[in-house]
């Protein structure tokens, strides 16, 4: 490794001590590497002269040249404010200033030539230019040309005048100490591969571009370094893993899987679905230890898949479990399991944090004796109390739910580690399941049971309730159930749960002839099940709720989701609360209430949901709106979406490429012992010591 670009960044010319702790602490840049790696976040084309009749909104940074006709000075004290007329004689900007004016009033001169550089915005009908750069006209041949770079900076580093301008000054004096050409940070073989500009022109090109094709390559490269190693680590990790970690061996096609599929499958399986069924098969046979996740839209029949992978595992003698996020989906499974198995020779009991302490012992006891088959719960099953005889097999429902630590845990119930089936029904994007799931294989359902007519998503005004209630009437009286679901923040907890109260009041009154009952996260367990039990018995027609009901509830009839305030979700969860209906051979409906004032996001949003029902293009979306720093599931994966340059949705094409010569390079040299891999493993070390901790994914 250099040692140049480990270099203090205090010995920079024009750091020194003082701004460099303000470096240390504002930016963590401590190295010239750091500073190097401080990449500029846009560029400026300074080689352009604009006229002002050209300007227009989308113009982020220009450069004009006039002259200030006048100056005018308003307000006092604190709250002067200097305005220069300027002009270039194809119209007039007003150039303007809060701070420093009396230093400019003297500085600048009327009739004099300018080249005024800054961002043009529109104020009372003007084009404002606020604090300016303004540079003498000498002529053509001094004018700065070509790109230039501009940093992002801290308020706090901007008022000890480390500006972007200055940034970019000290990074030219950081990168005039370098006296050799930098050694490179990838390996020859991954450069070549991946026809990449060497690291030194890279630098140099990322700070002050010679030409905005070199520009071009430079960022290509320095992307592709960034999420080569991301993808290395994971691959390096996945690969040690597999390696080292032996499975238990499900060999036997067994009596329970037969008899079920024979007798008791209620329905014949979508191709989907058996193909699923047959990769867990195949893991839970290879003799390594199964880290699957399985990707289905909601509705796409996961539960069977499930049930199924859970048979192949008793029918070789081992015990199962079924982690699920809430104490609803848990029971909810637990009827599903206890009817489909009924006439089986296989035991099935729930554990949850409301299990009664009689019933629990024994639960726990059983589980020791060999004696349960299943074990359906929530939470509860991670306690250590919770012990096996044979724990083969882990399923987990509803992933995003849970973090990484508590999947950890799962795994130590068993000398050896069980297989893992993880499932979730929101729909990840690929270059997302494969930066944060990584290392686990995926399966996916991407087809849903026959006979499903597409839910149709409608938009509507919170202002129009009339025909929204006779449309529901309507639906009630075709044998329909309705399920209204209000917004509930925990900041915004009181008053959510005043206008939930609400509207279930105004809806009672609304519908005296039917059965309204209410549901949220502050009524007890057995509360909650017990209005579920009616709603699914149909004693309840319209179910007043919070996103309780927001994963894995299963009633069939229920073909109406209204969604109150729906701007105020995100659009995953929007997708999850409209798999709620659609789920029997009726046409369904989701219906969007908001306000007629919503922003243009909010809008996108909405518009999303009434155009698509595929949970991938969702996603995608989503991704593409939030960032992924904000997509559901990222937090808890433990991993820091601090990308400096990339960009997961719009560099997808590099992160593939990247995805495919890390696997290669780990192929061949899984440990990367090899000489030339060596700045690999060093460069794998210094990000996973500082950073990221990528290895430790799920
Ligand atoms: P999810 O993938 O959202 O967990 P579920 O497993 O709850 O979906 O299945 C949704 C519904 O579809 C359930 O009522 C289930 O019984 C039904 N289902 C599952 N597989 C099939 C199939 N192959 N044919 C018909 N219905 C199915
Ligand atoms: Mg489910």
């Amino acid at each position: 490794m250099s040692t140049i670009l480990q270099t203090d960044i205090k010995f920079v010319p024009g750091v020194g001590p003082k701004r460099a702790e303000i470096l240390n602490k504002e930016i963590d840049v401590f190295t010239i590497e750091d500073l190097l790696r401080w990449y500029p976040y846009r560029y400026i084309d300074r080689s352009r002269l604009y006229y002002i009749h050209e300007i227009d909104g989308s113009m982020p940074y220009i450069q004009l040249k006039g002259r200030i006709t006048a100056f005018e000075s308003f307000g006092e004290g604190r709250k002067r404010r200097l305005v220069a007329h300027f002009t270039d004689g194809t119209g007039f900007v007003d150039l303007v200033w809060f701070q420093g004016i009396r230093y400019i009033e003297n500085k600048y001169k009327p009739n004099t030539e300018y080249i005024v550089f800054g961002r043009p915005t529109l104020f009372n009908n003007r084009w404002n230019i606020a604090h300016p750069e303004i540079d003498p006209y000498i002529n053509e041949a001094d004018r700065p040309v070509g790109l230039v770079a501009m940093y992002n900076t801290t308020e706090k580093m901007k008022s000890h005048y480390l500006n972007s301008r200055a940034m970019q000054k000290i990074i030219e004096s950081a990168f005039g100490m370098i006296r050799e050409r930098l050694p490179d940070s990838l390996s020859s073989d991954v450069v070549q591969a991946a026809h990449l500009i060497p690291f030194h022109d890279a630098i140099e090109n990322i700070h002050f571009p010679k030409n905005p094709l070199l520009l071009r390559d430079a960022e290509y490269r320095l992307k592709f370094e960034e999420l080569f190693y991301i993808q290395l680590s994971i691959v390096r990790y996945a690969a040690d893993r597999k390696s080292k970690l032996n499975g238990f061996v499900f060999k036997r096609v067994g009596k329970n899987l037969n008899t079920f599929y024979k007798k008791y499958l209620p329905f014949e399986l979508t191709n989907a679905q058996k193909r699923v069924i047959k990769e867990i098969r195949r893991d839970m046979g290879s003799g390594k230890q199964m880290n699957r996740l399985l990707q289905g839209d909601v509705g796409s029949g996961k539960t069977l898949v499930a049930l199924m992978s859970m048979l192949i595992a008793i029918d070789n003698g081992f015990q199962t479990c079924l982690m699920a996020p809430t104490e609803i989906l848990a029971s909810q499974h637990f009827a599903t399991f206890s009817e489909l198995l009924a006439d089986m020779d296989v035991n099935v009991a729930l554990l949850t944090g409301s299990t009664k302490k009689k019933e629990r012992e024994s639960i726990l006891e059983e589980l020791q004796t060999g004696k349960i088959d299943i074990l359906i719960g929530t939470h509860a099953l991670i306690e250590d109390v919770v012990q096996f005889q044979n724990l083969g097999f882990v399923v987990i429902d509803e992933q995003h739910r849970f973090g990484v630590v508590q999947r950890a845990k799962l795994w130590k119930k068993n000398d050896h580690p069980p297989h893992v089936l993880v499932m979730t029904a929101t729909p990840i994007p690929r270059t997302l399941a494969m930066t944060v799931y990584g290392d686990l294989d995926v399966s996916v359902i991407d087809e849903l049971p026959p006979g499903r007519k597409p839910v149709k998503t409608i938009h509507r005004y919170d202002t129009k309730r009339g025909a929204l209630h006779a449309f529901l009437r309507d639906q009630i009286h075709a044998g329909r159930q309705v399920y209204v679901v209000f917004p509930l923040i925990e900041e915004n907890e009181n008053l959510d749960l005043r206008s939930l109260e609400e509207g279930y009041q105004h809806i009672k009154e609304s519908f005296p002839e039917f059965t309204v009952c209410k549901m949220h996260g502050r009524m007890k367990p057995a509360e909650k099940d017990e209005v579920m039990r009616r709603f699914l018995a149909n004693e309840v027609q319209i179910l007043v709720s919070t996103t309780v009901i927001e994963v894995g509830v299963n009633v069939p009839n229920a073909s109406v989701m209204v969604i109150e305030s729906a701007q105020r979700f995100g659009l995953a969860q929007l997708h999850q609360l409209r798999g709620r209906v659609g789920r029997g051979a009726d046409q369904s409906y989701c219906i969007l209430i908001t306000p007629y004032e919503l922003s243009a996001d909010t809008r996108k949003r909405i518009e999303i949901m009434t155009e698509t029902n595929d949970g991938f293009l969702i996603a995608e979306a989503d991704l593409k709106l939030r960032g992924p720093g904000d997509l559901e599931g990222t937090q808890q994966s433990g991993i820091p979406f601090n990308l400096k340059i990339s960009d997961i949705v719009r560099d997808s094409d590099i992160l593939f490429r990247a995805r495919e010569i890390a696997e290669e390079i780990i192929a061949n040299d899984p440990n990367l012992e090899q000489s030339e891999h060596l700045v690999l493993r060093q460069q794998l070390n210094r990000l996973s010591g500082n950073r990221y901790d990528w290895g430790r994914i799920s």
